[in-house]
C-alpha cells in the first residue's frame, strides 16, 4: 500500500503513532522502534504493509520503504516547506479516516511538479485546488464584516477566507485584490509578486503572524 507521511507522534523512546494518507483513507498505525534511519518522515511517500493488531487496538505500521517523490536535487528550503504543507493538511485532516482519492493524486501531482516550477507557487495553488475541491471558499468582492465592496487590497479573515476591508480586519495581512482573484476563480499565482506569496503562505499555514 502506498501512502503519505501526515504526522508522527513519538510515544516511547522510539516508538511513533504515524498517521498516513493513502488514496481513501487515513491510517492511525503504530511503529515499532522507527525513530532512526527511518522513512517516517512527515511528508514522505512510502510503501508500506499494515499488520492487525492482534489484541486488537491499533495496528501496526510494517516494512515502510520511502518511494523518492522530490527530487534530491530541490534546494534546501523545499522539504520545509512540504513538511509545513503537511503539518497543515495534518490538522485539516483531523478526526476524517475516509478521503477522496483526490488528495492523493493532487500530493502526488504537487511532488512532482515540485521540481519544475516554483515550490511555493506549487503549494499555494495546490492549497486552493483542495479548497476548491472542499468547496470552502467564499465568494469575493464583498466585506465578510461590514458587506461592502472590497477595493484594491483585501484583508483575509483567518480560517474562513472571507475578504474584507484592511480597515475592518486590521491584525491580518492584506492582499492585492486582483491577484487574489486570479488565486480564487483560477487557482492561479499569476498576480502575486514572491514577496506577497510569502507572506500569503505564511498567513495560510498559520505561521509569521
Ligand atoms: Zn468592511
Amino acid at each position: 500500500m502506498k501512502g503519505f507521511i501526515l504526522s508522527t507522534t513519538l510515544v516511547r523512546e522510539e516508538d511513533k503513532i504515524v498517521k498516513i494518507l493513502t488514496p481513501t483513507e487515513i491510517f492511525t498505525l503504530y511503529r515499532f522502534y522507527g525513530a532512526r534511519h527511518s522513512p517516517i518522515q512527515r511528508g514522505n511517500l512510502i510503501d508500506f504493509v499494515i499488520e492487525k493488531n492482534p489484541k486488537g487496538g491499533i495496528d501496526r505500521l510494517r516494512s515502510p520503504v520511502q518511494i523518492p517523490l522530490l527530487s534530491p536535487t530541490l534546494p534546501l528550503f523545499l522539504p520545509l516547506q512540504w513538511e509545513n504543507f503537511f503539518q497543515f493538511l495534518a490538522f485539516h485532516f483531523r478526526g476524517i479516516s475516509t478521503i477522496s482519492p483526490f488528495y492523493y493524486r493532487k500530493l502526488v501531482a504537487m511532488g512532482e511538479e515540485l521540481g519544475v516550477r516554483p515550490s511555493l507557487r506549487v503549494l499555494v495553488e495546490g492549497l486552493f485546488e483542495i479548497f476548491q475541491f472542499e468547496g470552502i471558499l467564499p465568494p469575493i468582492g464583498k466585506c465578510g464584516r461590514c458587506g461592502l465592496p472590497t477595493g484594491e487590497r483585501v484583508a483575509l479573515e483567518k480560517n474562513t477566507l472571507h475578504w474584507c476591508h484592511p480597515d475592518c480586519l486590521p491584525s491580518t495581512p492584506h492582499f492585492f485584490s486582483p491577484a487574489l482573484g486570479e488565486l480564487y476563480l483560477y487557482r492561479k499565482t499569476l498576480l502575486f509578486s514572491q514577496g506577497e506569496l510569502e507572506k500569503l503562505w505564511f498567513f495560510l499555514i498559520g505561521k509569521g503572524e
